[in-house]
C-alpha cells in the first residue's frame, strides 16, 4: 500500500450526534474518580487501507466486538489521562495537551497501531469537551477527566500488525484526590516484581503494563502500605510509585546543597507530563532560590543515608490525578526510611508550592502560560 495516499486524521470531517437522552448532573460530593461518564464519546476508526476515516461524536454506547478482536488476545490497547479544567472567566483549558499526544503516539507506534496528527486530535478533544461543558465542575480541584483510548480492532486471532483500529475518547468528571487536604502516603520498596525495564515497554502507557501490578499492589495493601515503590535492579534504584513519578528532595552530603531529584528516562519509568512540568518549574523558580534540580539514578540506600544523617527533605509522587502526592514513610528490608514529615505534617513545603503552581497554571491563573490551552 502506498502510505501517502492513506487519510490523515482530519477533525474536519467531525460529525456530531447528540444524544436524546442527556444524564442527569451528580452532586460534586458523590463524584468518584473513573465511575461516571458524560453524554457523548468521541470516536475514530482506522483501517490499513484507507486510514483513518471521519471522526465522529456519539452518545456514549457499548462497543460491540467479534470475540476474536486483536485487543482481547493480544493487549493491542494504550490510552492516555489527562483533564479539562474550567477556569473562573468559564473557559475550558487543557493542560500541555501536545505532551499527551506525543506519548500516545509513541504507546500506539509501539504496539504497531497507527499513529496520528496531535493537533487535529487536540481539536477534536477541545470540540468533545465544548460540548460536554456543563459536565465539568469549576471548583479548584475538579475536573472533566479524558480518557483517549486506542485499540486494535481486527478480527483475527492471528498474531501481526492490526488492519483496523479505533481511537476513542471518554469522559468522566472528577473531584479533589485529596477532598480534605493532603493525606502523606505510606510505600512498600518493591523488589520482587519488577515493573518495567531497560528495552522494555514500560516507559508506554499500554493497557497491559498496569494488570501485572494490581497483585503487587493488593499484596502491599496487605501489608498496610498504600503504593509499591517500584525498585530496579540489584543496585535498587528507585523508579515511581503506584502509577506516579518520584521525586525526593534531600540535601547534598558533601555541599548541603538542597537537590531534588527524579529517574532519568532510561525505560524503567513513564514519561509523566507532570514529572516534566515539576522539573520546569523547579528549573525555573527553584535554582534561582539555590536548588539543584536533577534527573538522574538514585538508590533506596542513598535515600536511607539521607534519612539516617537528617538530610532528607521530602519525597512526592507526582502525576495527573493528584497532581503530587506526598509520602510519609518507606518500608525497605525491613525497616522503615521516614521521609521528612514531622507528626501532623501531611506535606512538605516544595510539594506544597509544585502543587499550587502547577494548578493554578492549570486552571488559567497565569493567564499568558503556553501550557494552558484554551
Ligand atoms: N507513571 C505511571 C506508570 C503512570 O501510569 C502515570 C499516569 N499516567 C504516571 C507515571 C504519571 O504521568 P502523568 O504525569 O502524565 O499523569
Amino acid at each position: 500500500a502506498n502510505a501517502s495516499k492513506l487519510a490523515e486524521l482530519d477533525s474536519r470531517k467531525l460529525s456530531i450526534t447528540k444524544t436524546t437522552t442527556p444524564k442527569e448532573l451528580l452532586p460534586a460530593e458523590e463524584l468518584v474518580f473513573g465511575r461516571n461518564f458524560t453524554d457523548h464519546m468521541l470516536s475514530v476508526e482506522w483501517t490499513a487501507s484507507e486510514g483513518w476515516l471521519a471522526p465522529r461524536i456519539t452518545p456514549y454506547q457499548n462497543l460491540s466486538l467479534d470475540p476474536a478482536t486483536c485487543v482481547f488476545h493480544y493487549a493491542f490497547e494504550c490510552f492516555e489521562g489527562m483533564k479539562a479544567y474550567k477556569d473562573t472567566t468559564g473557559n475550558i483549558r487543557l493542560f500541555r495537551p501536545d505532551k499527551n499526544m506525543e506519548r500516545f503516539n509513541k504507546s500506539s507506534a509501539r504496539i504497531a497501531l497507527p499513529t496520528f496528527n496531535s493537533e487535529s486530535l487536540i481539536d477534536l478533544i477541545g470540540q468533545f469537551c465544548k460540548l460536554e461543558e456543563r459536565f465539568i465542575p469549576s471548583p479548584r480541584g475538579y475536573s472533566l477527566y479524558l480518557r483517549p483510548t486506542m485499540i486494535g480492532t481486527q478480527r483475527t486471532l492471528g498474531v501481526g500488525p492490526p488492519g483496523s483500529a479505533l481511537l476513542y475518547v471518554i469522559a468522566s468528571p472528577v473531584g479533589p484526590y485529596y477532598p480534605t487536604g493532603f493525606k502523606a502516603v505510606s510505600l512498600e520498596a518493591t523488589d520482587y516484581a519488577v515493573r518495567a525495564w531497560p528495552g522494555g515497554v514500560g516507559d508506554k502507557k499500554l493497557g497491559a503494563n498496569y494488570a501485572p501490578c494490581i497483585v503487587p499492589q493488593m499484596e502491599a495493601a496487605s501489608r498496610g502500605f498504600h503504593q509499591n515503590l517500584w525498585l530496579f535492579g540489584e543496585e535498587e534504584y528507585i523508579t515511581e510509585v503506584g502509577t506516579m513519578n518520584l521525586f525526593v528532595a534531600l540535601k547534598d552530603k558533601k555541599t548541603g546543597q538542597n537537590e531534588l531529584i527524579t529517574a532519568p528516562l532510561d525505560g524503567t519509568i513513564l514519561e509523566g507530563v507532570t514529572r516534566d512540568s515539576v522539573l520546569g518549574i523547579a528549573r525555573e523558580r527553584l535554582e534561582p532560590e539555590g536548588w539543584k534540580v536533577t534527573e538522574r539514578k538514585c538508590t533506596m540506600k542513598e535515600l536511607a543515608e539521607a534519612a539516617d544523617e537528617g538530610r532528607m527533605l521530602e519525597v512526592f509522587g507526582a502525576g495527573t490525578a493528584a497532581v503530587v502526592s506526598p509520602v510519609r514513610k518507606i518500608s525497605w528490608k525491613g525497616s522503615t526510611v521516614e521521609c521528612g514529615l514531622s507528626e501532623g505534617t501531611e506535606a512538605g513545603p516544595i510539594a506544597q508550592r509544585m502543587k499550587d503552581w502547577i494548578e493554578g497554571i492549570q486552571y488559567g491563573e497565569e493567564p499568558e502560560n503556553p501550557w494552558s490551552v484554551k
